[in-house]
């Protein structure tokens, strides 16, 4: 499988100021070494809970932050030494699509305007083709091209969504970052998105990384998963070892979290507590230790590296001192 996104070691710090003189007093350590690779075609997907740096990650690769240190390879080209330019012509190849396309587009542009604006810019589609394309690009997402000369109000939000979408595929890309891209949508739309968006990865060979907070919903799209938690990735898999051999104890708090999942048959359920501590100063040790019910000593000075453990598939891998002893029943919670 060929390598379309590489990330190796990336970070971003978010300096705050303070004092009278407005200096750095700290840092929001917002993604703090994560390391990970999206092959050609494939879906993966961030999951975690709001503040984990899921986001904040998809921003950075995208450049629209950018990284405090790290590398970013796209197609095998090294994204953070590209000047501006370079870089606004390959976001061409990178799309990204928002939670809330109302926010990101013009309310004032027509849908046709809307889609026509990408392909000006990058220059990807001759002027005379232009309203061809944009009635295709309707056709594709499932819109009517009589729909070409209204405002996004006058849609549901799940039609913005897809005007979102069109917007995306407008300049032919590789890459599609979907950024909580179904979360405001009613169940039921969020379906017929998601299902939308299958199609195109078919059509149109893409490649997804999709982050959402809700693991329900990464489960019907994903190839494979990364759980993060407080800046770091957690846990990593194939859909199918993260659900059904899932290693660190935050991914099982997650998984306890969605309704009628064969979680809940085993009585491994964890019931998370609190709130996510501040990323100003994340716990030390594994940031996970002031929520896991199996913390000890060893979990509150050592951080734990990402691993593949005796009964892992090659390619799973997760961050937790006792994973083993957990799944064999040997390490028991200490705290109830
Ligand atoms: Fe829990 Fe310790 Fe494992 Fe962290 S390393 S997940 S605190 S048992
Ligand atoms: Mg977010």
């Amino acid at each position: 499988q060929k390598e379309l996104l590489k990330v190796t070691d990336l970070k971003q710090y978010f300096p705050i100021k303070g004092g009278i003189l407005g200096r750095t007093v700290n840092h929001v350590k917002a993604v703090d070494g994560v390391s990970f690779t999206v092959y050609e075609g494939e879906t993966l997907s961030i999951v975690g809970e709001s503040g984990c740096g899921k986001s904040t990650t998809g921003r950075a690769i995208l450049r629209l932050d950018e990284p405090t240190s790290g590398e970013v390879e796209f197609d095998g080209k090294n994204l953070l030494a590209y000047n501006k330019k370079e870089m606004n012509k390959i976001r061409k190849n990178m799309q990204i699509i928002f939670q809330d396309p109302y926010a990101s587009i013009n309310p004032r542009h027509t849908v046709r305007q809307i889609l026509t604006e990408a392909m000006e810019i990058q220059n990807s589609v001759p002027k005379n083709e232009r309203n061809d394309r944009v009635i295709e690009l309707m056709e594709t997402v499932g819109l009517g091209p009589h729909q070409a000369d209204r405002l996004p109000h006058e849609f549901s939000g799940g039609q913005r969504q897809r005007i979102g979408i069109a917007r995306a595929l407008s300049v032919d890309p590789q890459l599609i970052i979907a950024d909580e891209a179904v979360s405001a949508l009613d169940v039921s739309i969020q379906a017929q998105v998601i299902n939308l968006l299958k199609k195109l990865q078919r059509e149109f060979k893409l490649t997804y990384l999709f982050i959402s907070h809700d693991l329900g919903v990464v489960r019907h799209i994903s190839d494979r998963i990364i759980v993060m938690y407080l800046g770091k990735i957690v846990e990593i898999a194939d859909k199918k070892s993260l659900f059904e051999n899932t290693m660190h104890p935050y991914t099982t708090a997650l998984l306890s979290a969605i309704p009628s999942t064969d979680v809940e048959k085993k009585k491994e359920r964890i019931i998370l507590k609190g709130d996510v501590p501040s990323p100003i100063d994340p716990p030390k040790g594994c940031r996970f230790h002031t929520r896991c019910p199996f913390a000890t000593d060893l979990c509150r000075t050592e951080t734990p590296e990402l691993r593949t453990a005796d009964g892992m598939l090659e390619g799973h891998m997760a961050a937790c001192h006792y994973m083993e002893d957990i799944k064999a029943g040997k390490h028991q919670p200490t705290t109830v």
